[in-house]
């Protein structure tokens, strides 16, 4: 690891690769980036991590950066900010979903209903749903957010001051901060080593006018390639020591999605994203129905703008290739 001044605490959770990773810096003020979800032994774990560095996580914490607005990366910023007064910090359009929870999260689960219904899955969309929403419910509560950060803002972590640097997709608000003298960034969910972060589809209502989840992902794997980050701290999991690599490994296992895609509709003529949802991935459990449809639409959102496929209104929604 080229960051010496950071404490990595890597908390277990029972999903997204079987942890989830907070950062510590001590100074200039102590700071968490990324904080675990609520319930479980999660925040007992996190509180003795810190009490073996003299902090107290109750008191001690000033200030909390949260890379985006999942419950796994912001689950107890409430309670640890109505404890200590530290301050929360997001990418500017997170502070409303932040503050608004539980609201904004019954909004999103109502419209991931109708997106399933609409992508032809059978029955009603909310039976996929429903442990994953209560589970979800669970571990987070609301977070008053006192800093908005834009591309560009400058964030002092230990001894270095970081940069902001806006990387949407697996959210629209997910964001880095980077440091260019030594190439290395903190990621979130951005870049992951052995999971492929999913671009999940976004309610209409949140994103950013033309925003497209797998578009944005694109772009900003592209963006983080640009700027020549070497070294990645990620979410979840170990840290990535050649980014260039990895991100290579990511666009090329898109590339071969969409090829499957395309070949799926070659042959079937006209169909529903579930139908292509059920010959990519076999045996999906009901909980990860939401992930693959938000994939293939992702990847048939990518085909329409470049006009490689046509869709039919529905419900449910038929695609097939231009000309056919
Ligand atoms: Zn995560």
């Amino acid at each position: 690891m080229k960051v010496t001044d950071v404490h990595p605490i890597s908390i277990p959770i029972p999903y997204a690769s079987g942890s989830m990773n907070v950062y510590f810096w001590e100074r200039p003020v102590p700071t968490l980036l990324d904080v675990p979800p609520d319930g479980g032994s999660y925040y007992s774990h996190l509180e003795s991590a810190l009490e073996k560095l003299g902090y107290r996580l109750s008191t001690d914490i000033e200030r909390i950066v949260v890379t985006h607005p999942h419950f796994d990366h912001f689950g107890i910023a409430g309670l640890i900010a109505g404890q200590s007064g530290a301050e929360i910090w997001a990418f500017k359009g997170a502070a409303g979903y932040l503050e608004s929870f539980p609201e904004e999260a019954r909004k999103d689960f109502r419209y991931y209903a109708s997106l399933l219904e609409d992508a032809g899955v059978p029955g009603t969309g909310m039976e996929y749903l429903e442990e994953f929403f209560q589970v979800f419910l669970q571990s987070a509560s609301k977070a008053r957010v006192s800093r908005c950060l834009e591309e560009g803002d400058e964030i002092e972590l230990g001894s270095t001051v970081y940069r902001v640097v806006h990387v949407p997709g697996h959210t629209p608000w997910c964001f880095m901060v980077y440091d260019a003298d030594r190439q290395i960034a903190f990621t979130g969910d951005f870049l992951i080593k052995d999971i492929t972060s999913n671009a999940l589809h976004q309610r209409p209502a949140e994103y950013p006018k033309g925003y497209r989840s797998l578009r944005s992902y694109i772009e900003s794997l592209k963006k983080a390639r640009a700027l020549g980050l070497a070294e990645a701290y990620s979410g979840h999991g170990e840290a990535i020591s050649d980014v260039p690599q990895r991100i290579e490994g990511i666009l090329a296992s898109i590339e071969s999605r969409k090829n499957l895609i395309l070949s799926i509709l070659e042959e079937r003529g006209h169909c529903t994203p579930f139908r292509i949802v059920k010959d990519l991935f076999q045996d999906l459990p009901d909980w990860q129905i939401l992930l693959g449809v938000s994939e293939v639409i992702g990847h048939l959102e990518v085909l329409e703008e470049k006009k490689i496929v046509q869709r039919k209104p529905g419900p449910p929604f038929m695609f097939s290739l231009c000309g056919r």
